[in-house]
């Protein structure tokens, strides 16, 4: 498929949400970093699995358990070949991207941070990749070590060289920042770490949907994700860690699924991935995940992220002639989103006029106030951008934000 036939009149009808009206005024969904809206298909997946499908699975050997089962154990399949992981043994399903990285933390925790031990993370993480962390610092005794960044929001590589020492055990850091857009040079990172001995995991909620990321040719250790960002359904994330980390690492939850056998005097655990998924998984939620996963290579990444390129970089050229505007986050490198203030206009007061003008654009700290914090702001509007958006719909932010601009 070429860029003439990405169609947007055909991607945007294939999104129900999209045609709906706020206030009186067409609906210009901005709010992708938070989540995405679903194709038909992906909400298709789950009414068919629950109206002809439904059953436990892994358990049961009638016929539609065992029909549930093979759907959720291809979806593993299916996220498998979408990263490009070794084997599906290293795709381990969670709630999201959150859990995921609890799960990380825990259990990587458990098996090998000790008191004194050393785990470095980045001034722009998420609170989702510092305060798992900091559970650890109170539990365990570790210490974060923290990457400075610029003030144009890139990672200060010359420091980050310089947090490696003998105690260093993990680095965690995100790929694409869900603040300042940036992409960080993930692969070169991960390859300095990997010279230190200390392996690598990613927060790459903000990465999956927009990049075509292999997690063999990254060589990361570690790499977690949510469905919902990627059109998938809420609920569902995965953590992919090679095998021979996790199969050095304890389980994360007890209960069934993840046991061989169990008695009060011994229990065994299953194998990987099944033992890190303790009780009934949401069978019906991968399924819907495999189904956003097809939709989006049916488009093809590269062509989802041409589209978002063209997308941003003309925001970025309009916003920019908005008097008092100030980007926040400048990085060479960067995805589809965008972070801005105006003048002294509070962030959440513009947030709340533009969502009267039909724009739902994200307000505050998003999660992300160390950031914030480094940046000196108490926050930012955010416009986020996704597959389906338009330039029309870049036109509408624009004019709605030198509206508001006005009005103050
Ligand atoms: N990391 C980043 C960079 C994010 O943007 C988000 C979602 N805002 C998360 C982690 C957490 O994802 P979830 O809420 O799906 O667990």
């Amino acid at each position: 498929m070429n860029n003439r036939m990405y169609s947007i009149e055909h991607i945007r009808a294939d999104f129900p949400i999209l045609d709906r009206q706020v206030y009186g005024k067409p609906l210009v969904y901005l709010d992708n970093g938070a989540t995405t809206q679903k194709p038909r298909t992906v909400v298709d997946a789950i009414t068919e699995e629950y109206y002809s499908v439904n059953a436990n699975v892994h358990r049961g050997v009638h016929f539609l358990s065992q029909e549930a089962t093979r759907l959720h154990e291809a979806s593993r399949e299916r996220v498998r070949t979408f990263i490009n992981a070794a084997s599906t043994n290293e795709i381990i399903f969670t709630r999201g991207t959150t859990e995921a990285i609890n799960l990380l933390a825990s259990s990587f925790g458990e098996a090998f941070l000790h008191e004194g031990d050393e785990v470095i993370v980045s001034t722009m993480e998420h609170h989702s990749n510092i305060v798992p962390w900091q559970l650890l610092e109170a539990r365990k005794g570790i210490k974060l070590r923290v990457i400075p960044i610029t003030d144009r929001g890139e990672i200060c590589m010359d420091e980050y060289v310089k947090l490696f020492n003998e105690h260093t055990r993990l680095v965690s850091v995100m790929h694409v920042s869900n603040v300042l857009g940036t992409v960080n040079p993930i692969r070169e990172m991960i390859r300095i770490a990997h010279e230190h001995d200390v392996p690598f995991a990613v927060d790459g909620a903000q990465s999956i949907p927009h990049i075509a990321v292999d997690v063999q040719d990254l060589d990361a250790d570690f790499y977690a994700f949510s469905a919902h960002k990627v059109y998938g359904p809420t609920g569902i994330g995965v953590l992919y860690g090679k095998e021979h980390w996790l199969d050095r690492m304890p389980p994360y939850q007890g209960g069934g699924e993840m046991i061989q056998t169990v008695s009060f005097e011994r229990t065994t655990f299953n194998e990987l991935p099944f033992k890190f998924e303790a009780g009934t998984p949401d069978y019906i939620g991968t399924t819907a995940f495999a189904r956003a996963l097809d939709y989006v290579s049916a488009l093809g990444m590269e062509h989802i992220a041409a589209h978002e390129k063209a997308l941003t970089d003309y925001a970025l050229q309009r916003l920019r002639e908005i008097p008092a505007m100030r980007i926040i986050g400048e990085a060479e490198e960067r995805g589809a989103v965008i972070s801005f203030n105006v003048g002294n206009i509070h962030p959440s007061d513009l947030g709340t006029l533009l969502d009267r003008l039909g724009i739902a654009v994200r307000t505050g700290h998003h999660c992300a106030q160390p950031l914030m914090h480094r940046m000196g702001i108490p926050g930012t509007v955010r416009a986020s951008f996704a597959l389906y958006n338009t330039m029309e719909e870049v036109d509408a932010l624009v004019a709605a934000v030198d509206r508001v601009r006005k009005m103050f």
